[in-house]
């Protein structure tokens, strides 16, 4: 098997697996309890937390665990308006992941105007539509770091000096920027920031929201006084424990990996646009993270292609996979000026730890063959 869809999720770090396993068979105990069977997992929790903390150069008591990084960004949005009922103004981009696109939603239903400020043709944000949108009413901009179909890097840290110089608190969905380029929630100087396990090669159901300390932010889920009071229910020990041993390995492996993983997709890029005539590439050239590719195959669909790499073992995917299983086109491609034909022709290929060399070798021999099949029988395709 071929993995191409790390941004879709990544299969599990050996190392998190076997603390895990070691976890559920050895401790069970309640972190809220006092004895010490409960102290035991409440340590163990802390230390996943400060591993967290500290690989988004935070401190431990900034770091609130969560169900995933949607529930994150729902958390950081609502529980910023609810604590705001003088402000009824939410501005974020046209390309958010649909965590913070359908809370917007829901923030338009009780009332709250909401501004979807454009990108260009890369992805990149406009700044000066942000800035105009800006109005003392607004209670929270929300601006994701990188895109989770095309990769392109967004400017948080500009976002966040003019939202700041106004007392707009702003937060940043980091799911798909985590372990790929460096994420310093201080130095993005955002108020909150949203993580995933599953995308570090950690367990799922498990996410993490920084929020800087002195910020105004109401509970989330009622109940107990978990995640100090934020956040109630008893924790997925089990999934922080996971995720902090992600975050571990991560630290460890770090840059290295991660120039490898680039390596490996610029050398896929560059085959891909040398083999396949026409094939155009979405995103931003460089300002992106460089596990991702996306490109468009003009003329065919995106599933077709899709499926017929799966008969090949090779894993691709046409978005982001919540809109898999829609019909509609993915709003990312239409933001950055895609026709429907185009984007609904483009598959998104996201790199990882899991592949290897060999495995570009191989892509790049299947797709152009399967492209040019396509073609073939495709009676709408521009070149035959
Ligand atoms: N935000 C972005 C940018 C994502 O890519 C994803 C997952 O695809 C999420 C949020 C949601 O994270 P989770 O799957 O943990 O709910």
């Amino acid at each position: 098997m071929i993995y191409l869809d790390h941004n879709a999720t990544t299969p599990v770090d050996p190392a998190v697996a076997e603390k895990m396993a070691w976890f559920l068979r050895e401790r069970f105990g309640n972190p809220s309890s006092l004895y010490p069977i409960g102290r035991e997992v409440k340590e163990l929790m802390n230390e996943a937390r400060e591993r967290v903390a500290k690989a988004l150069g935070v401190d431990r008591g900034e770091i609130f665990f969560t169900g995933s990084g949607t529930e994150s960004d729902n958390f950081a949005i609502f529980g910023t308006f609810d604590a705001a009922p003088d402000r009824n103004e939410f501005v974020t981009s046209a390309i958010e992941h649909p965590a913070v696109i359908e809370s917007a939603k829901a923030l338009e239903k009780r009332g709250i105007k909401v501004t979807y400020v454009p990108v260009d043709r890369y992805g990149t944000i406009d700044l000066d539509h942000l800035r105009s949108a800006l109005t003392p009413k607004t209670g929270l901009v929300s601006v994701m770091h990188a895109n989770n179909e095309i990769g392109t890097i967004q400017p948080v840290a500009e976002v966040a000096r003019i939202a700041r110089e106004k007392g707009i608190p702003v937060h940043t969905d980091a799911v798909q920027s985590f372990g790929k380029i460096d994420v310093d929630a201080r130095r993005l100087g955002v108020d909150f920031l949203t993580v995933s396990a599953h995308k570090i090669y950690g367990p799922k159901g498990v996410g993490a929201l920084y929020i800087r300390r002195g910020s105004t932010i109401c509970p989330f889920v009622h109940g107990g006084h978990q995640e100090r009071g934020l956040r109630a229910g008893t924790e997925n020990t089990a999934g922080i424990i996971g995720f902090g041993e992600a975050a571990r390995v991560m630290e460890e492996k770090g840059k290295k990996e991660r120039a490898r993983i680039e390596k490996l997709a610029e050398r896929l890029k560059k085959g891909i646009e040398q083999k396949i005539p026409g094939a155009k590439f979405n995103g931003h050239p460089e300002n992106r993270v460089g596990n991702t590719l996306n490109f468009a195959f003009p003329g065919l669909e995106a599933e077709a292609i899709l499926l017929a790499l799966a008969t090949k073992e090779i894993y691709v995917s046409t978005g982001s996979a919540c809109s898999e299983e829609s019909e509609e086109v993915s709003h990312v491609l239409r933001a950055i000026g895609l026709r429907p034909e185009i984007a609904r022709s483009s598959i998104r290929m996201s790199l990882g730890r899991s592949n290897a060399e060999a495995d570009i070798e191989v892509v790049l021999k299947e797709l152009p063959e399967i492209i040019a099949k396509l073609r073939a029988i495709s009676a709408f395709h521009p070149e035959g």
